[in-house]
């Protein structure tokens, strides 16, 4: 009837974004996660094939060559991707998927998908988003860089379909199934076959 559609989730480090997602998913069953590839070193409680596929930078750079990877960037000084074979499957099949991936990703999928829905998501205040990346067991350098770094996160913004206010979980998570829902029933995303004994 449809093809899938691309929901891509980015924030700044510490804003909510996987929370969001991992509430998104247990909601949304029609849903899919779109597990990335990255080089950094897995946190506490994260597993191999759920949370990241963790590589070595060799494994990663192998596959940025043979092109098994629908974008990849920089961030934070770690390489972070997504597999290429998992989205086109899942658009074939007519399965939305969601991606936490930052702004370069976010654009360069775009470049690709122009139908992709982007949600930016944005922590109540600044001080809030210091204590949630405190709170962290991350080592204290990375969470100066990564709050470093959230400033041109946030410029980004303004090139995102639609912006989320994480100031109540539930409430964000609420906006951003309304957003998926409203959007996969456009009507371009309807096969014209599908549509045609409605317009006979
Ligand atoms: P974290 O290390 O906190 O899990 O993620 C760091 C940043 O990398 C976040 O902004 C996250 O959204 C982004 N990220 C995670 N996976 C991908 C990916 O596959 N591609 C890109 N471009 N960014 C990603």
């Amino acid at each position: 009837m449809r093809k899938g559609a691309l929901l891509i989730i980015s924030a700044p480090s510490g804003a909510g974004k996987t929370t969001i997602c991992r509430k998104l998913l247990a909601r949304r069953k029609d849903l899919k996660y779109s597990v990335s590839c990255t080089t950094r070193p897995p946190r506490p409680g994260e597993r191999d094939g759920r949370h990241y596929f963790f590589l070595s930078r060799e494994d990663f750079k192998r596959k940025i060559r043979r092109g098994e990877l629908l974008e990849w960037a920089m961030v934070h000084d770690e390489y972070y991707g997504t597999p290429r074979r998992f989205i086109e499957d899942q658009i074939k099949r007519g399965s939305d998927v969601v991606m936490a991936i930052d702004v370069q990703g976010a654009m360069s999928i775009r470049r690709k998908h122009p139908a992709a829905i982007l949600v930016f998501v944005l922590p109540p205040s600044m001080e809030e988003l210091k204590a949630r990346l405190a709170g962290r067991r991350d080592a204290s350098e990375i969470v100066a860089k990564r709050l470093a770094n959230s400033r041109g996160e946030l410029a980004a913004a303004k090139d995102y379909g639609y912006i989320v206010v994480n100031d109540a979980l539930e409430k964000a998570v609420d906006q951003i199934s309304c957003i998926l829902t409203a959007e996969t029933l456009k009507t371009f995303r309807f096969d014209p076959t599908y549509l045609a004994p409605a317009l006979a």
